[in-house]
């Protein structure tokens, strides 16, 4: 992928591969130090530099290792995998000597993730992945001594490649998007009806359904711009349909304004990623 790529289709993000060279040195359950796991070791075009990688989908860090410049992440939302299974994804990258994540940092798709590096245990600069097509993050030692995910797949039934250089794929079976056939009219007619709270926004009124949208009323305060923007699904539209109730996942049911044209709130196809806030 290319920095700044986004691929999303019916509503649900294709995850990318997030290297825009890709020349593998070590390959899946390689006898050096994948014996057992499906990882793959990534450097781009020259030996030794320290390429950028994009987020695949839009992510989460969950958790880091800063003496090996490793990150557990995952997606915010069920993803599409290159060999059509929808889910989570749950991955981690390793050796990123500048590793500057926080906790809890989410990092939308095509967004900057980390750099290639040395950090840990590393011969040369890289990029060591490996991916779990689930919400679990159990990280566990096989017999070999190496760590993996449950539910870990080969990458190349993982990541699209749309706009990745394959310089050396080792004779992986690597898809682009245009493989894995979506229909976007039967899957879009049940995401029309979103309400998108652009990024512009830090700070915008919920109420509960039955009272009155004024403030004094509000019961939480929503902040779009920390999320990069936020959409909801509409339950139905109240007070003259001035109002819509959402479902928010921290503070429960409510209803949010949302004629303020100034703000640029729209109604819709769904915009941004859902159910972050
Ligand atoms: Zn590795």
């Amino acid at each position: 992928m290319l920095k700044n790529q986004k691929s999303v289709r019916a509503g649900i993000e294709d995850f990318l591969c997030p290297f825009t060279d890709m020349y593998i040195t070590q390959g899946s359950n390689s006898r050096f130090s994948h014996k057992g796991i499906m990882a793959n070791d990534v450097r781009g075009i020259q030996v030794g530099v320290r390429y950028a990688y994009y987020a695949p989908c839009t992510v989460k860090c969950l958790k880091t290792y800063p003496s090996s410049g490793q990150v557990m992440w995952q997606s915010t939302n069920k993803v599409r995998f290159a060999n059509g299974r929808i889910d989570y994804a749950t991955f981690m990258t390793a050796h990123d000597d500048s590793m500057n994540v926080q906790i809890g940092q989410i990092v939308q798709q095509g967004e900057q993730l980390g750099n290639m590096g040395t950090k840990g245990n590393a011969t040369g600069v890289h990029c060591h992945i490996e991916v779990s097509q689930s919400a679990d993050t159990s990280w566990i030692k096989n017999s070999e001594g190496n760590y993996h995910f449950n539910h870990e797949y080969d990458l190349d039934e993982c990541y699209f490649v749309d706009n990745t250089n394959i310089l050396n794929g080792m004779g992986g079976n690597w898809k682009t998007t245009d493989q894995v056939v979506v229909d976007e009219e039967a899957d879009t007619s049940n995401q029309k009806n979103y309400v998108n709270l652009p990024p512009s926004i830090n700070s915008w009124a919920l109420y509960d359904v039955d009272v009155s949208p004024l403030k004094e009323n509000a019961k939480a305060t929503l902040n779009p711009e920390k999320f990069g923007g936020l959409s909801y699904y509409v339950y139905e539209y109240r007070d003259n349909g001035t109002t819509a109730v959402i479902e928010t996942q921290q503070f429960g049911r409510g209803k949010i304004y949302i004629k303020d044209t100034v703000a640029k709130i729209t109604v819709g196809s769904y915009q941004y990623q859902s159910g972050n806030q």
